[in-house]
């Protein structure tokens, strides 16, 4: 029934594995219970403070080990359960292994924070407050020590997500703005956004040394708002100078660490 898969996928246009990307057909089917199938694993890659070095958060990134496919990366499978509506239910799966990983974490003595992606139909469901503090208290961690990672153009346009967002604020959660500068808002709406924090992208980050001046402007206006600084996507020792000279707080990479599953 794989050649069934691939052959509609063909039909309808959709990309195959034999074509090199996924067969989606195929892929949202088998999402619908990944997560009941034990079949995602959170990685968790580290975010140090830029000058010191040290060890301050991780963020959570899901992948799933497709049972025939293998390694499939979020980037594919995401925006299909976005489409799909299975992005609720994953999301509440990373939710809950993420927070309980740093609370082991915690009592082992390792006090991290954790950074959480979180989809836009997530932030604007009534009842997504709910599950997080259901949460918090499941596993014990303290608010101040989960980051929600929110995209500018996904709170922007939408009423219900801001007052969500300010919900979850006002439990004592930190915002995080990802991806900052591939969006389309304003300065006036970041600055109403209640966000805590603001991750710079990475196609900032990769032209440094060249986008010092301009990454510079972006982490002072940060700090002006009352926001941390995070890059992503730091990979050589020049970026991560650049960085350290323009003040930003806090950096992710491949240089710091690469995503990598909970240690057993
Ligand atoms: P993101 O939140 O912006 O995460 C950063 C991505 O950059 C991750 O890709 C990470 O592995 C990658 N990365 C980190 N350091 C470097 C580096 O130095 N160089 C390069 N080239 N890449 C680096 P990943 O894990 O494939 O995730 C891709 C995107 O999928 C994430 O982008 C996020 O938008 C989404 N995603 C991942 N996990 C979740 C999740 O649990 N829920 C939701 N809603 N989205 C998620
Ligand atoms: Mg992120
Ligand atoms: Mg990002
Ligand atoms: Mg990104």
């Amino acid at each position: 029934d794989r050649e069934m898969y691939v052959l509609k996928a063909r039909t309808r246009g959709l990309p195959t594995p034999m074509d090199g990307g996924a067969d989606r057909l195929r892929l949202e089917t088998d999402l619908h219970d990944a997560a009941a199938r034990g079949e995602l694993v959170v990685h968790y890659q580290p975010q140090t403070d830029a000058r010191s070095g040290q060890v301050l958060a991780v963020e959570a990134l899901v992948r799933w080990q497709h049972p025939e496919l293998g390694m499939v990366p979020p980037s594919v499978f995401i925006p299909i359960a976005e489409d799909s509506g299975a992005i609720d239910q994953i999301g509440a799966h990373v939710l809950r292994q993420a927070c309980r990983t740093v609370t082991d974490w915690y009592v082992d003595g390792l006090p991290l924070e954790v950074a959480v992606n979180v989809s836009a139909s997530q932030l604007h469901s009534d009842s997504f407050a709910d599950l997080v503090r259901t949460v918090l208290q499941e596993t014990g961690l303290a608010a101040h020590r989960l980051v929600l990672e929110v995209t500018e153009t996904q709170v922007v346009a939408d009423a219900a997500s801001g007052t969500h967002l300010r919900a979850l604020r006002d439990l004592g959660v930190g915002i995080s703005v990802d991806d900052f500068g591939t969006g389309y808002s304003s300065l006036a709406q970041l600055r109403r956004l209640p966000a805590t924090e603001l991750k710079i992208d990475q196609s900032f980050t990769t032209e440094l040394p060249d986008s010092a001046a301009f990454v510079s402007g972006i982490i002072a206006l940060a700090h002006s708002l009352g926001l941390r600084v995070v890059a992503e996507g730091v990979e050589r020792p020049d970026q991560l100078q650049a960085l350290i000279d323009a003040g930003c707080d806090r950096a992710q990479g491949y240089l710091l660490g690469r995503p990598a599953p909970r240690p057993r």
